[in-house]
């Protein structure tokens, strides 16, 4: 486990130390030799009390986002305090300080506004980037920078985008323990093409509209450069960039640099394991199965290629790898002779003629999987799900789009269209129910049962580039984590309550990649487990005195 490096403040200070504070749980013999006698009421609390008083409030409130805002004041004050009630909390929580909450926290967030977290970078901050990150207090080993153009399925909420990287960082020390000392969120504010915001009074961004171009490229680039030279080691995650700047962002860095798309990369790790799961169930292999995407942006390409990747592992040709994907976007099914296919795309455009729309690709084309990431809500209506249950005795539907709003159908849709025979997953948070005499646990495809673990394993060995075979690893890895009685009872995915060993895998498997292919700076220990150990942080408090 970690230990915090530096000295110890006293009195005030110490309390107004988010990293350090334990409140009332301070002890006799700590409030003495601290400056802390009489700055505190005088009975001292366990953190387990303090944890129940605090649960105790937050569950009397009604609205999420209100409970969203008590959350961050706990998480501004008590960071153990905050990621204790998390961890022990977590399919209560992660609803809340993630989506679907943050979206709603992000789309108001002037208005929630209470204390800066991390760090915000305008373009006219130009030429003085390293400068400002050296204003940062500590060593950051993650940094996840948005520039607020695509939140979510919401778009674009400028410089109100850095709920995300917030709401991320949180998840990095909530489900694999990576040290949030080490946490760096950053929002790159490009400006904002979002009236309703610019003419909003307590809107936090500039008031502009977004810059694009070169000018766009060259704050990116001096903030990657900055960023590495004022900590060098650090992992830097993309999250939420719209889709034009996204791909292009993480071919120019990739190789370059110690980073990672989430919205590409992650999702497409997250859902080749729902994939593998759902194989297990129908006792097939992923070349037996033809997937069909609503949507054909960050999320379905990142997972179409991934999955190309997995077939190719097991000896598929790329080429015909490639044909059991196919992609619908919003002018219909990607096909060879569409004109202006964005360069992602290019690999899924097959010969086929042209059709409109999602049923009739999905009539025309018969696949065993419908994957929704287009962030379109209720686009698998009863008659694309009834066609699913038609084609297929065990139906593949991942309704992946974000917020619930946003999602393509819910679970109770998914089971009701398909007779209950749906293998579903989805990507936001659905409750179980009952269907045919059988309760049904949906489980979420969440992002986060992959990328904690991939930042903690890539802390662990000190990687120097994160690749998608460290993903398809860590794919692989949350699949075997499910059991047959998760697969039973309609579960592709582990509980969330066994994040933290899930986590703890996913990193062992990302270093082992790491050091397989020479892209660990760090020297490899006898034993890979107690080196990812060696780095989580442990949210209960430590003895000061
Ligand atoms: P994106 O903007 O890159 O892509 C959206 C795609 O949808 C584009 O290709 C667009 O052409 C297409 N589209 C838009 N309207 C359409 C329509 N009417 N019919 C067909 N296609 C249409 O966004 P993204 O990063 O790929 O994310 C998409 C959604 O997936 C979001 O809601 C996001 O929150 C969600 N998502 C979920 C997870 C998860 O659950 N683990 C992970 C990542 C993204």
């Amino acid at each position: 486990m970690k230990t915090r490096p530096g000295a110890v403040p006293h009195g005030v200070q110490l309390l107004h130390d988010p990293l350090r504070n334990k409140g009332t749980a301070f002890t006799e013999v700590e409030r003495d030799a601290l400056g802390l006698r009489g700055l505190l009421p005088p009975h001292v609390h366990t953190q387990e009390e303090q944890m129940a008083r605090f649960l105790e409030n937050m569950r009397k409130i009604a609205d999420p986002l209100e409970k969203f805002v008590a959350l961050s004041a706990l998480h501004d004050r008590n960071e153990s305090l905050f990621f204790r009630v998390v961890c022990e909390n977590v399919d209560e929580i992660m609803p809340l300080i993630y989506t679907p909450t943050v979206g709603l926290a992000c789309q108001r967030f002037g208005h929630i506004f209470q204390r800066p977290r991390g760090m915000f970078i305008g373009i006219n901050d130009r030429g003085r980037v390293a400068e400002i990150l050296r204003n940062w207090p500590l060593k950051a080993g993650i940094i996840v920078v948005t520039d607020g153009e695509r939140i979510l399925g919401l778009g674009d909420q400028g410089a109100n985008g850095m709920g995300i990287p917030v709401g991320k960082l949180s998840l990095y020390t909530a489900c694999a323990g990576v040290d949030p000392a080490l946490c760096l969120p950053v929002t790159l504010d490009m400006g904002t093409n979002n009236e309703t915001l610019l003419a909003d009074p307590y809107y936090v961004g500039l008031r502009r509209h977004r810059v694009t171009g070169a000018a766009y490229d060259e704050l990116v680039d001096e903030f990657i450069t900055a960023a590495r030279e004022v900590f060098p080691d650090v992992i830097i995650q993309f999250e939420d960039f719209a889709n034009h700047n996204a791909f292009r962002l993480l071919e120019k860095y990739r190789d370059r640099i110690c980073t990672f798309n989430d919205d590409i990369q992650g999702t497409a790790s997250v859902a080749v394991a729902g994939v593998l799961s759902a194989l297990r169930v129908k006792g097939t292999r992923l070349a037996d199965e033809k997937f069909l995407f609503l949507g054909a942006g960050e999320a379905a390409t990142g997972i179409a290629d991934l999955l190309v990747a997995a077939m190719v592992a097991q000896g598929v040709d790329a080429a015909e790898a490639r044909r059991h994907c196919w992609l619908v976007d919003s002018k219909g099914l990607v096909v060879k002779s569409r004109e202006g296919l964005a360069a992602q795309k290019l690999p899924y455009a097959h010969e086929h003629a042209p059709v409109a729309d999602f049923l009739a690709a999905l009539k025309a084309l018969q696949p065993t999987a419908i994957i929704g990431v287009a962030a379109v809500g209720g686009t698998f209506t009863p008659e694309v799900l009834r066609a699913m249950a038609d084609l297929n005795q065990r139906p593949i539907v991942f309704a992946l789009s974000n917020p619930t709003s946003k999602a393509e159908c819910t679970a109770e849709q998914a089971y009701q269209g398909t007779g209950g025979r749906a293998l579903f997953a989805c990507g936001s948070p659905f409750l179980p129910l009952q269907y045919g005499g059988k309760t049904l646990v949906p489980r979420q495809g969440n992002n986060s049962y992959i990328f904690p673990g991939v930042g903690l394993g890539a802390i662990a060995c000190g990687a120097t580039r994160i690749t998608d075979e460290m993903f398809l690893a860590a794919a692989h890895t949350l699949a075997a984590q499910v059991t047959p009685a998760d697969l039973d009872q309609g579960s592709l995915f582990p509980p969330l309550t066994n994040i933290r060993e899930v986590s703890a895998r996913i990193a062992v498997a990302v270093a082992e990649v790491a050091y397989q292919r020479g892209l660990a700076a760090r020297p490899r220990g006898d034993d890979l487990r107690a080196q990812v150990q060696a780095e989580v942080f442990d949210p209960c408090y430590r003895g000061y005195a």
